[in-house]
């Protein structure tokens, strides 16, 4: 089976700092990947470049065949990448409905559809993005990705700030969207969930990629030495 994304080798500078040494990682069609490592160890990095967001040294990612080398990040979206960003980055002065349509591209999701998936985001539908909760907000970061009727979601740090209610709704939307047949790229600290949802997971330690493997293969050994704290 080809990979939908693959990606083989990576380098990537800020400046003349080197964050990534070798990334390499794949996400089959249909298929959830975690993407863990400790603070700083590359996982931003490796979504960004993914994104188009920053450029790579070397190596090569493809996604649905194509290389994405020198793709500007519009065209990535527009290949079908959909990016959740760490801090959501919202339009803070749009309401939710129109949040919802600056990201609209041709496809299943529509404005009904997300706020079907997010009940309470129905009830938001004309307030500003800024007078949102944080969970809220994560809500609409989701459901401007799922706009743009992505092939693969990406989501960095899918819970991080969140309060236990909002965050067992965002894992259930994602086990909802995985059991649809959306392929999904996520970052998140919540080891026991990330790996409920995960089919595999890929693990970086200092911007290489040092472990990857099935969900069911990631022994307390494993996590203490490449997670723990
Ligand atoms: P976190 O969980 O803290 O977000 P991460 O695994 O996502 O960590 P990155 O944010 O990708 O890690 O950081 C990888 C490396 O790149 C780190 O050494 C970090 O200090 C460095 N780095 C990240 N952003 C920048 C930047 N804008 N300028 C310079 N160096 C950066």
């Amino acid at each position: 089976m080809t990979a939908l994304l693959e990606v083989a080798g990576i380098t990537a500078f800020y400046g003349t700092s080197q964050a990534l040494f070798g990334v390499d990682l794949a996400v089959g069609e249909g298929e959830v990947v975690a993407l863990m490592g400790r603070n700083g160890m590359g996982k931003t990095t490796t979504i960004r470049t993914i994104c188009r967001m920053m450029p790579h040294r070397e190596g090569r990612i493809a996604f649905a065949g194509r290389d994405l080398a020198r793709l500007p990040s519009h065209r990535a979206a527009w290949l079908g990448l959909g990016l959740v960003p760490e801090g959501r980055r919202c339009f803070p002065t749009l309401t939710v409905r129109e949040n919802l349509i600056a990201a609209a591209r041709p496809g299943h999701w529509s404005v009904d559809r997300v706020v079907g998936l997010f009940p309470q985001l129905a009830e938001r539908r004309n307030q500003k993005a800024n007078t949102l909760s944080g969970g809220e907000q994560q809500m609409l970061a989701i459901g401007r990705a799922l706009m743009t009727n992505p092939r693969l979601l990406i989501l960095d740090e899918a819970t991080e700030g969140l309060g236990p209610l909002i965050r067992r709704e965002i894992w259930s939307v994602i086990a909802a969207l995985k059991e649809a047949g959306l392929s999904i790229l996520v970052v998140d600290k919540s080891l026991k969930e990330l790996t409920a949802v995960a089919e595999r997971c890929v693990i970086l330690e200092k911007g290489t990629t040092c472990w990857s493997g099935a969900s069911a293969d990631l022994t307390p050994a494993l996590t203490d030495r490449y997670l723990g704290v």
